[in-house]
């Protein structure tokens, strides 16, 4: 423990950020990561209470206490050991995580919690300055082949764990560039690409073979995103390989069959977001759907959502307003009540201090439009949530005489993913649970490994629609039950 009294002396302190008419006006991100004193300070406020919380919010279990007090004692080098000891990308983490070790942190009962993540942001863009991450190719080469389809979270995760107990590891990704939803979902503004970028050299460097533009299976018409340009079947994988791992992440979106839904200008998330990400990388687009001067409506309130609103104010749109079937929840949450757990309270998203017009508790009925076949208005009605007498279950009911309808000109649907898209599971024959994802245990002797032989799945294809975070976890956890399964034994950690 770095300083006895820190959490007395020092104030919880927010990572600097560009203000909200400026950063608009560009794709960069905005936030600025501390200094190292500064981080030295938020370190110190940690006070190694003893059961570490924060360890068991992380889902990588990041060793928290542990780098906070080398962070005090400015021992950088050591605090990027042990950070990179539980996380290979903590640049993505310290940057988009939603932090739920700092809901867990001992300080949050009382007083606001340590930092964590920004200093977890700190360390590894120190690290990257300092040149201290280099590639860590293997001394011993296996002989082994796994084959990772998909290049999210997941699929680098466990990409980077195998390459460097020797395994020859191919990544197969049907789009263009490498990274998933890091890449094509997540705007620049929350984190640039050159971040991806940069760990792609270093798995290079490290063994990995990386092979864009190149489709496994059959994807129907779900995902939005499929730049192949070469397709593989299932079937020669499963020859060409001692293991493979599914991590194509869930990519099919929820949708809204309510009348108008074909009209021009109603459209998900995940054919407005990849395309602005495209351009931002250099790429000329056909058909760019874009907000500028147009009112928009984004229907659903998570990050997808949140990141349509920030999407739609850099492109200038006229109005923009987000809409959720859920009530408001409450400013801030019981903490008695809700610690160390995620609490369900009102998150306002650095898009949402952009401008948004925010409500809740609204169901949409259906969509306008004029003779030419495009979105003019949409019509909805307010909803209140009960607690059904015989089931228990919180049922909606619409308000009677609530109906009202609203200019747009932009719809965009952002209410989550079902399930990974069907085909590419069925044509490798894995069993799937009742939601569609491939059904994997993540527990005991065969954790991961899906209902084929040598066929494992990690990532949001296994779990549902997710946080990077847990991506990263399962491509490290599956990386180990895929070396035990090829070696009988492995070094690589839990
Ligand atoms: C818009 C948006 C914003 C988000 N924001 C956040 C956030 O701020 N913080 C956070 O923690 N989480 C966020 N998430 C969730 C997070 O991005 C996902 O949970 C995470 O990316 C899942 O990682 P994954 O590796 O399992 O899958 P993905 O990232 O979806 O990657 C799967 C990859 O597999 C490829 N693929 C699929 N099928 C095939 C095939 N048959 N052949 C070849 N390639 C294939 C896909 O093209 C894709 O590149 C967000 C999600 C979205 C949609
Ligand atoms: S990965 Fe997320 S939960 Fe874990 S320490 Fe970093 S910010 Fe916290």
């Amino acid at each position: 423990m770095g300083k006895i009294t820190g959490f007395i002396e020092y104030q919880r302190l927010e990572e600097a950020a560009e203000a909200p008419r400026a950063r608009t006006k560009h794709w960069r991100e905005f936030i600025v990561h501390l200094t190292d004193g500064a981080a030295a300070v938020q370190a110190a406020r940690c006070m190694d209470c003893g059961i570490p919380f924060c360890n068991q919010g992380c889902p990588v279990n990041n060793i928290i206490p542990d780098f906070n007090d080398l962070v005090y004692r400015q021992d950088w080098k050591t605090a990027l050991d042990v950070l990179h000891s539980t996380n290979n990308f903590p640049e993505f983490t310290g940057r988009i995580c939603p932090a739920p070790c700092e809901a867990a942190c001992t300080l949050n009962i009382h007083d606001a919690p340590v930092g964590i993540k920004s200093i977890e942001h700190k360390i590894i863009d120190k690290g990257w300055e300092e040149g201290w991450v280099v590639p860590q190719p293997p001394e011993v080469r296996t002989g082994k082949t796994v084959a990772v389809i998909g290049s999210g979270a997941a699929g680098l995760a466990a990409a980077q764990q195998l390459a460097r107990v020797g395994h020859d590891v191919t990544v197969f990704e049907k789009n263009d560039r490498v990274g998933g939803l890091l890449r094509y979902g997540i705007p620049d503004f929350k984190m640039e690409k050159s971040h991806i970028d940069r760990r792609v050299e270093q798995m290079t460097a490290e063994g990995v073979t990386f092979r864009t533009g190149v489709a496994v299976g059959e994807l129907g018409d779900a995902p939005v995103t499929n730049w192949a340009s070469e397709a593989v079947e299932p079937k020669q994988l499963l020859a060409d390989f001692d293991a493979v791992i599914l991590a194509g992440g869930a990519e099919q979106p929820r949708d809204l069959p309510v009348p108008g839904r074909e009209l021009d200008g109603v459209h998900f998330a995940m054919d407005f977001l990849p395309l602005q990400n495209k351009i931002v990388a250099g790429d000329k687009v056909r058909n760019q759907i874009v907000a500028t001067g147009k009112h928009v409506i984004v229907i659903g309130g998570g990050d997808t959502g949140s990141d349509c609103v920030g999407t739609s104010n850099r492109h200038g749109a006229k109005s923009v307003t987000q809409w959720e079937l859920l009530p408001q929840p409450p400013e801030s949450e019981n903490k008695p009540l809700t610690w160390p757990y995620w609490p369900v309270k009102l998150r306002t998203s650095s898009s949402h201090e952009e401008g948004v017009q925010r409500d809740w508790a609204i169901a949409t009925k259906a969509f306008k439009g004029n003779s030419d076949g495009k979105v003019t208005a949409l019509v909805a009605v307010r909803v209140q949530w009960q607690i059904d007498a015989v089931s228990g279950r919180s049922t909606m009911v619409e308000v009677p005489g609530s109906e009202f309808e609203v200019p747009a000109d932009l719809v965009l649907l952002a209410m989550g993913f079902v399930a990974p898209v069907g085909p590419f599971l069925d044509g490798f024959g894995v069993a799937k649970d009742v939601r569609g994802n491939a059904r994997a245990s993540t527990d005991g002797a065969g954790s991961y490994q899906t209902s084929v032989d040598k066929v494992f799945a990690a990532g949001d294809i296994r779990r549902g629609q997710s946080l990077i975070v847990w991506a990263i976890r399962e491509g490290r956890q599956c990386a180990r039950a895929v070396d035990e399964f090829l070696m009988g034994s492995s070094s690589l950690p839990r």
